[in-house]
């Protein structure tokens, strides 16, 4: 038996084994499987996908092997899918400017921001003056919705990762959550990775204005399961039908499972294998990298 009859068994349970002639996914000999749940197994479908971005597509500046190459099976398999990313500082054109030049063809309306389903969120309840922070691209996605980022009357206080805030800016953010504004985060992340070491994401604000006003925010980017459900709704599938490919247990995988979707773990970025066999929460499969879904 090689590794991917052993993928198959751990995958689908016997009774599924014969459903399509093929497997759904094939992986090699270096794949790593997690003991899975049968009851939570369901048998493949001919949905579509989630990816994450950094740590699945590429990590920094550098695609990752054999990424380019599952993008066009998912072409070629007229696979949906969607990227969604937590990050807030690019708007989609530039993603797919980055990706395109690392040699991964995706298009800037396969690529949903955390920024822009933050403002999406607000659209959908009716906010249109609000006090945010954040950087360019964020802006100028609140202002697509028909949103006054800077209002002297906000309905929500919104934070996102802004790496130039000022001291006045936050003063002025925690002074509207003293008085009971709603208070909205793009994202969670505590850091992301850079060249020059691990950098302060949205997280790093979000702790000390929580710690200040003892408000606690609603997260609209993963793992909140609202981006999930935007990505689904803007695929045209139901949740069941899709599979979120992500680096992360707390964010892609977590919210995943939050929102009903099938979820597998990739061991090309922030998770290593004894973090992934140490968690609690356990996606339905572990794999290297995305080079490894041979079959979509
Ligand atoms: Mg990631």
């Amino acid at each position: 038996m090689d590794g991917s009859d052993l993928g198959v068994m751990r995958l689908w349970p016997d009774k599924f084994r014969n459903w399509r002639s093929t497997p759904h996914f094939i992986a090699d000999n270096f794949a790593t499987y997690m003991p899975v749940k049968s009851s939570s197994l369901k048998p493949p479908n001919l949905g579509g996908y989630l990816l994450d971005l950094d740590g699945v597509l590429y990590r920094g500046s550098q695609a990752i092997a054999g990424a380019a190459d599952f993008i066009q099976r998912l072409r070629n398999a007229q696979r949906p899918f969607c990227c969604i990313t937590n990050h807030t500082c690019r708007t989609p054109p530039q993603i797919s400017r980055k990706l395109k030049g690392m040699g991964i063809p995706v298009e800037p309306k396969e690529v949903l921001t955390a920024g822009q389903a933050t403002a999406s969120w607000l659209s959908q309840r009716g906010a249109t003056k609000i006090f945010a922070i954040g950087e360019r691209a964020f802006i100028s996605a609140l202002k697509a919705e028909g949103i006054d980022p800077n209002s002297a009357t906000p309905s929500h206080v919104v934070v996102g990762l802004d790496r130039r805030v000022s001291y006045a800016r936050l003063m002025k953010a925690a002074q509207w959550l003293l008085k009971g504004v709603p208070f909205i985060a793009t994202n969670p992340d505590m850091s992301y990775p850079t060249e020059a070491g691990s950098a302060p994401e949205c997280g790093f604000y979000l702790a000390g204005l929580e710690r200040m006003s003892g408000r606690v925010p609603t997260v609209v980017g993963k793992p909140g399961p609202f981006m999930f459900r935007l990505a689904a709704a803007r695929l045209g599938l139901k949740p069941s039908r899709l599979t979120m490919i992500g680096d992360r247990l707390d964010t892609d995988v977590a919210g995943a499972k939050r929102a009903k979707m099938r979820s597998v773990l990739v061991l090309s970025g922030h998770t290593t294998r004894a973090m992934a066999q140490r968690a609690r929460i356990k996606p339905d499969l572990v794999i290297r990298d995305v080079g490894r879904i041979v079959n979509v």
